[in-house]
């Protein structure tokens, strides 16, 4: 085995660890918010209003987003 074999297979050590230290990260995180969902349920512990917040645009389904949705559209429909 000579130098080169040695940097390749360093290199290929360290890219492999990276990438898994990545996937972990990734399903921690993945994993933790499936798990706040579960015992959140319906509610929400957010004090922003809906539309101040990052989940209302990708479509949280929960109560108190969809009523502000509906209060949005008959705001709509009153004002044209
Ligand atoms: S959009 Fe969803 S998460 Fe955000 S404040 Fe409203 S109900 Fe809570």
């Amino acid at each position: 085995m000579d130098h080169k074999d040695i940097d390749t297979s360093r290199r290929n050590f360290l890219a492999s660890s990276v990438r898994l230290a990545a996937f972990s990260g990734l399903g921690y995180f993945g994993v933790k918010e499936v798990i706040k969902k579960q015992k959140l349920g319906d509610e929400c512990l957010k004090l922003d209003i809906c539309i101040s917040c990052i989940e209302f645009d990708s479509g949280c389904s929960l109560p108190k987003a969809e009523g502000t949705r509906s209060r949005e559209e008959n705001s709509k429909h009153k004002h044209g």
